[in-house]
């Protein structure tokens, strides 16, 4: 047989590189923004029509590109923003992986107009379909033009996949948010069809804030500072008050790059304490600043994920710095010294009476303490859980309607109403998922996470107290091990018996063991405890996990229900109604969902109701 493997061609290649970055207008717009913040501009204009479909265009007035660097701009990998692999490790910009302009080459018509200070005259270029149609001297001012025009021309199935133009609309003006917040010391304007969108002035963070969200939001601000060798944490967040009953305005900044990070977020929503109730959401703006090499953006193609080298020690920073910024704002309720005098909300109307300000100190708080780095497991209150099936509140509809990308997830939480039932909808998906069905869309939940989630809480509870349950073995067993894991048994002998294992040394390598903690039901006993020290060991190493908590995690991990066993209508019901009993369901210790959500009107509109 001849020879079959061939290389792609570039306009192939690109092509299919552009699937991953630009998945709608919105990521095209995305790009575009952050290289013209990468070019050092401080005046960046945006204009869309036909929510993107017919045009894309950004103006910036940045360091512009040479003749050259505008050609080049478009090759895929050609980035001026890395050069050594370890660089990647030292990113001070938004790009870095030099794939995006090749990848919108490759999908849209493209106009480039862009030219250097030190020039007279700037390069206008225009490409199709990754072909250069047109390459001459332009008559322009300093700094960079983009016009993305018909994105997706030459990809039908691409362009039919697209939302209706309100939805992508929406995306847009998500993604411009986002950027723009963060960037208050550049200008940025909006156009929608010829419409004015937003219009924000350079200014302070606040001032962006507001200029995003409307001058209400003003008084709604709680300033959050908090500096420390880790990371520095700077911004706002809404006064327990004006909570909302939606995950609306929830924005993590990382060296003013937007992330997600459900562990982090529940740092803030953990500080609300007790000034919330479990339904409520607050907003906030943080801004946290971390040396680059502390953290690893290079993990998702459209990088609102990141990774962080001390993801515990931030959540307890975090959780500190918005407890104190609250605890201030109680001593002071109305005064701001933040306040910027270009907002016209008044400080004190004069009919306002001056409240006595109320001072809540809490003696037992140390901010210095570690014990609040892991999320404290109280159990609450299971009963009438399951009605949360049958209804949702209408908010919840609209936390979830936010998640349109698949696979992304969303914390929610529950609302029931304890008149209705409904019978619960429950199945097993390749034995590995449970699929389950609320008013507003669907639960599927990972069975193995959510039975290690369950069992963590449980194992952290017995280590805790110095005490789990023990179930007696009708028939003891002996068990021999490694002489290091023989070794490690000796040292963990207290915390092993507070997990409820009823266990003794005999002879210098063998155990016998006469109970496993009820939570085990009857699995392999050796197999548990060799699974239990074998975790307990990566974790050490790679994590440096406390001691219980290792144990905990370690225990959960190697007890739990694995994926691909088959279980009964009866130990799904169990396994839901343990998670949501939970103090933390959503995730695992580690942050990695347990819990993700369809939407239904998601799924109506993918089915094209
Ligand atoms: P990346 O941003 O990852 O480097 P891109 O494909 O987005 O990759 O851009 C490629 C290169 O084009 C950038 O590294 C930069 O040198 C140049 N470039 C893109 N947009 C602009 C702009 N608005 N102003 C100046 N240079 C730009
Ligand atoms: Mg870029």
């Amino acid at each position: 047989m001849s020879d079959i493997i061939k290389l792609l061609p570039d306009a192939v290649a690109n092509q299919i590189a552009a699937g991953e970055v630009i998945q709608r207008p919105a990521s095209a717009v995305k790009e575009l923004l952050e290289n013209a913040i990468d070019a050092g501009s401080d005046t960046i204009s945006l204009v869309i029509k036909d929510a993107g479909k017919a045009l894309i265009q950004v103006n910036d007035n940045g360091f512009g590109m040479s003749e050259t660097d505008a050609r080049l701009s478009f090759e895929r990998h050609a980035t001026s923003k890395i050069k050594s692999a370890d660089d990647l490790f030292n990113i001070n910009t938004k790009g870095f992986r030099g794939e995006a302009l090749a990848s919108i080459a490759a999908i849209a018509q493209v106009e480039l107009k862009t030219k250097v200070e030190d020039n007279d005259l700037g390069t206008q270029i225009i490409i199709e379909g990754s072909e250069v149609k047109e390459q001459e001297v332009c008559n322009c001012s300093k700094g960079t033009s983009f016009s993305i025009k018909n994105l997706f021309f030459n990809v039908p199935a691409r362009r039919n996949f697209l939302k209706s133009n309100p939805v992508e609309v929406k995306h847009i003006i998500e993604e411009f948010q986002r950027v723009a917040m963060v960037h208050a010391e550049i200008a940025f304007s909006m156009y929608n069809n010829g419409n004015e969108v937003f219009n924000l002035n350079k200014g302070s963070f606040r001032q962006r804030i507001t200029g995003i969200f409307g001058d209400k939001i003003n008084q709604k601000l709680v300033p959050v500072t908090e500096n420390t060798d880790i990371v520095t944490v700077e911004g706002f967040v809404s006064k327990p008050e004006f909570a909302k009953k939606t995950r609306g305005e929830q924005y993590f900044f990382v060296n003013d790059r937007f992330i997600k990070n459900a562990y982090l977020n529940h740092a803030v929503q953990n500080a609300f304490d007790q000034l919330l109730s479990k339904d409520q959401f607050p907003s906030y703006f943080l801004k946290l600043t971390i040396d680059p090499s502390k953290i690893d953006i290079n993990i998702h193609p459209t990088k609102t994920e990141i990774k962080f080298e001390d993801e515990r020690a931030i959540y307890a920073i975090i959780r500190t710095a918005v407890k104190q910024a609250l605890g201030k704002f109680n001593i002071s309720p109305t005064l701001d010294f933040e306040q910027e005098s270009s907002f016209n909300v008044p400080l004190l109307k004069s009919t306002d009476s001056i409240k006595t300000p109320s001072i809540k100190v809490n003696k037992d708080y140390n901010p210095f303490e570690t014990k609040t780095v892991a999320p404290e497991v109280k159990k609450q209150s299971t009963e009438n859980w399951e009605s949360l099936y049958s209804s949702f509140e209408k908010d919840s509809a609209e936390i979830i309607e936010h998640q349109e990308k698949k696979g992304e997830q969303q914390v929610i939480s529950p609302q029931w109403d304890e008149e209705e039932e409904v019978k619960q909808t429950l199945l097993q998906l390749h034995s590995k998922y449970i699929l389950t069905q609320l008013k507003s869309g669907s639960l599927i939940i990972d069975q193995q996470r959510a039975h290690e989630r369950i069992l963590f809480e449980d194992f952290s509870k017995n280590l805790e107290q110095g005490k789990g349950n023990t179930q007696q073995l009708l028939f003891p067993e002996t068990i021999d091990f490694t002489t290091a894991d023989a070794e490690l048994l000796n040292e963990l002998n207290t915390e092993i018996k507070n997990l409820g294992f009823d266990i003794d040394k005999m002879g210098k390598s063998s155990f016998v063991v006469s109970g496993v903690p009820t939570e085990l039901n009857e699995q392999n006993v050796k197999k548990i405890l060799e699974g239990l020290l074998e975790q307990f060991k990566l974790n050490e190493s790679e994590l440096k996990l406390k001691k219980h908590e290792n144990l905990a995690i370690s225990m959960a991990r190697s007890a739990s229900i694995k994926s691909g066993k088959n279980l009964s209508y009866e130990e799904m019901k169990a396994l839901v109604d343990q998670l949501f009993a939970c103090e933390m369901p959503y995730s695992l210790p580690n942050g990695k969902p347990t819990i993700i959500t369809l939407n239904l009107e998601d799924l109506n509109q993918q089915f094209d109701y």
